[in-house]
């Protein structure tokens, strides 16, 4: 079992400016040109929108690795 940190996404999420802020999935990195539904939390504690992909890899990560990497 995980623990996971997943919302649906909102602009509130987000520090203005940044790819998540502008509607776009950051989980996946620069190549992703989805459009977030989720907010899901990175290790660092910082918010970062997900597409309906890229959500699927966050939470393959955290099953394998645990919320401490
Ligand atoms: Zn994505």
């Amino acid at each position: 079992m995980a623990s996971l940190e997943i919302k649906l996404w909102e602009l509130g999420d987000f520090t203005p400016g940044t790819k998540s802020a502008q509607g776009r999935c950051a989980w996946g990195g620069d190549s992703c040109k989805e459009k977030p539904e989720f907010t899901v939390t990175d290790r660092a504690g910082s918010n970062m929108g997900a597409c309906e992909k890229h959500v699927v890899t966050y939470i393959r990560d955290r099953l394998k690795n645990g919320p401490f990497g």
